[in-house]
This record gives structure tokens, C-alpha cells and sequence, in this order.
């Protein structure tokens, strides 16, 4: 068994929309990005990369190789768990924590968790995804940033 931590953060800005764990939500603002900016994949490729000791997605996905700019985080994610895969190692669980001031995003949570079960191949009893607000302190909690951590445990792949 291998454990994996990852963590992103990006800007928001008006009139770029605002994509999480695969599912769009409604927002005037979404992340300053060269992909969609969705925290939560971006979180979870690095923790599974971690996990297996792989490096990370900013080496394995420059934004500055025109494959991977501009990709779907979910797709992303698939390319890493890919590479875990071929490592030896499924997915035994997945917890993710979402730091965003608003919108609330709790209604999508069990759309999120389907999407990244997929990408994944596990059920979607093995994907948490929790939120939270930073309490108005600091960037995050001013909203000008979204951000997420992601833990992984990693199994023999069978
Ligand atoms: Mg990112």
C-alpha cells in the first residue's frame, strides 16, 4: 500500500467557467489557467503520481507541450492514473478537501465523485470529495483563488 498527497491552487477571474472534478457549476468566475484550471484533478494526478513516485504533472504535462494545454483535468487524470496503472498499482481510495469561498459546490459533490470514480476505475465509494470555505481569511477566503488537496492510497493493481 502507497499514500500520495497533491495540491493545486489557481486564480479566479471573471468570465472563465468554473470546472471541478470534472462538472461544470454555475459561476461568473472560474480559474486563470492554460487548462480548464479544475483543482481537484490536478490535485488528485499529483497525488497518485506521489503515491507511485512518478514525479509530478508539471513535469509529466508541461502547459508549455501543446498536448496537454488547454486539456480537460479528467483526461489529465486518466494519463496519470495510466501511468500508476502501468506502475503496478490501482486505486484503493481517493479524499479530496475543495477550498472555495462560493459558490457552494456541495450539490455537485455526488456528480464529482461519479466523474472521478471513471477516470479511476473504482467505485464511487472509493472517491471522497469534501468542501470547505477559508473562513474569509487570507486569498482564498476573499475568493480570488479556488483550491484543493487530494490524498491517495494506492493497492496492488488486480
Ligand atoms: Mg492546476
Amino acid at each position: 500500500m502507497r499514500i500520495g498527497c497533491g495540491y493545486d491552487v489557481h486564480r479566479l477571474v471573471e468570465g472563465r467557467p468554473l470546472v471541478l472534478g470534472g462538472v461544470g457549476i454555475p459561476s461568473t468566475r472560474g480559474p486563470l489557467a492554460h487548462s480548464d484550471g479544475d483543482v481537484i484533478c490536478h490535485a488528485l494526478a499529483d497525488a497518485l503520481l506521489g503515491a507511485a513516485a512518478l514525479g509530478d504533472i508539471g513535469t509529466h504535462f508541461p502547459p508549455s507541450d501543446p498536448t496537454w494545454a488547454g486539456v480537460e483535468g479528467t483526461v489529465l487524470l486518466r494519463h496519470a492514473f495510466d501511468m500508476v496503472r502501468h506502475a503496478g498499482y490501482g486505486v484503493g481510495n481517493a479524499d479530496v478537501m475543495v477550498i472555495l469561498e462560493h459558490p457552494r459546490i456541495a450539490p455537485f459533490v455526488p456528480q464529482m465523485r461519479a466523474r472521478l470514480a471513471e477516470a479511476l476505475s473504482v467505485p464511487v465509494e472509493a472517491v471522497s470529495v469534501k468542501a470547505t470555505t477559508h473562513e474569509g481569511i487570507g486569498s482564498l477566503g476573499r475568493g480570488e483563488a479556488v483550491a484543493a488537496w487530494a490524498v491517495v492510497c494506492l493497492v496492488p493493481w488486480s
